[in-house]
């Protein structure tokens, strides 16, 4: 017997199961190449949003040409977590020195909503404001959504000779959601690496450019680490929680972790920060320093994969604790962390 059903699987089967074709995936790159170089940009929430979809891409571990359901919300979620560090003075001690992202006169209104929400909730860590009042924190994410919709989303493949390419979807001012084409969450997920490092260059380009910004730089000032770098700090803080579900050894060498000059113990991202510039708690692995610099931005092999696997299974939720208890404000999510890393 026959029905509908079996018919639209068939037809998904074979119309998705292969990864898109080289010379798709070509074009998606010139297509990118051709929307971050011709788009004008009034703030900086299209660098965001296209990160956020090469981040949920990832997440959603397609690896063929199946097309992708992405909501406002879900892109809502990657906006806070982008925009939240960015938030913070950039000179100590001086309010006005939260940096502007937009062109127009005044702030972006991402940046204001996470202001607001941070003296609402009298927080500063993203997690702590999350939990601390769950409210307040759904009622940001529904306008950081409705300004995502509104603006970067409906403006973002269009150049600005409005010369228009919906190469990634098709926006729809009705739906709630954005539905990537077919090929398109294979291509964001394989070429993230490039399409982050491109997005953070233009992002930190537009900041430096906006004239009240320009008075807190000096020549050397490192934009792009206060922008989307992790402070040390707040990665070391994180060693306690670790050391005792790896037993105090090292995750790659076994070798045991001690505190000398020479070969220090250091946090690692299991899957490297420049491909995935999201913080999961289980992400890290505390590793020694000639370790850590061996593996350095390649994926670590299957057998650490397993080995990883292994830990979160046994200790993710006590490192999920650990870390909320101590509120290190990093996103507790073994899921996640498993469906990014395969
Ligand atoms: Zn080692």
């Amino acid at each position: 017997m026959s029905s509908i059903a079996d018919f639209t699987n068939v037809f998904t089967i074979n119309t998705f199961a292969k990864p898109p074709s080289a010379a798709f995936q070509l074009n998606f790159l010139r297509d990118i190449q051709w929307l971050l170089e011709s788009s004008s940009y009034t703030s900086t929430y299209k660098f965001a949003l296209l990160m956020a979809l090469a981040n949920l891409s990832i997440e959603s571990g397609i690896d063929d040409n199946s097309p992708h359901i992405i909501s406002y919300k879900q892109l809502a979620e990657q906006f806070m977590q982008l925009y939240w560090r960015q938030a913070i003075p950039f000179a100590a001690q001086n309010e006005d020195s939260i940096l502007r992202q937009s062109a127009t006169k005044g702030q972006a209104s991402v940046i204001t909503l996470i202001l607001n929400l941070q003296s609402d909730t009298q927080q500063t860590s993203l997690n702590k404001a999350r939990t601390s009042d769950a409210k307040k924190w759904q009622s940001t994410i529904t306008k950081v959504a409705r300004v995502i919709k509104t603006y970067p989303a409906r403006h973002l493949q269009s150049a600005e000779n409005n010369n228009n390419r919906e190469f990634i979807y098709v926006y729809d001012a009705k739906s709630n959601e954005i539905v990537l084409k077919p090929g398109i969450a294979y291509c964001l997920s394989r070429f993230s690496k490039i399409i982050n490092k491109l997005c953070q260059q233009y992002w930190s380009d537009f900041v430096r450019k906006n004239s009240h910004n320009q008075m807190y730089f000096s020549d050397d000032v490192d934009l792009k680490q206060f922008l989307f770098q992790q402070p040390r700090l707040y990665l070391g803080k994180l060693q306690d929680v670790l050391i005792d579900a790896q037993h105090g050894q090292c995750f790659y060498c076994h070798k045991p972790l001690k505190e000398d000059a020479k070969n220090r113990t250091e946090v690692d991202h299991f899957i490297p920060w420049s491909k995935y510039p999201i913080d999961t708690v289980h992400n890290f692995v505390l590793a020694d320093h000639s370790c850590n610099n061996k593996k350095r931005d390649y994926l670590a092999e299957e057998k650490f994969y397993e080995q990883w696997l292994t830990r979160n299974q046994r200790y993710g939720q006590i490192i999920e604790a650990e870390s909320q208890s101590q509120n290190l404000g990093f996103i507790s999510n073994r899921q996640r962390s498993e469906t990014v890393s395969q």
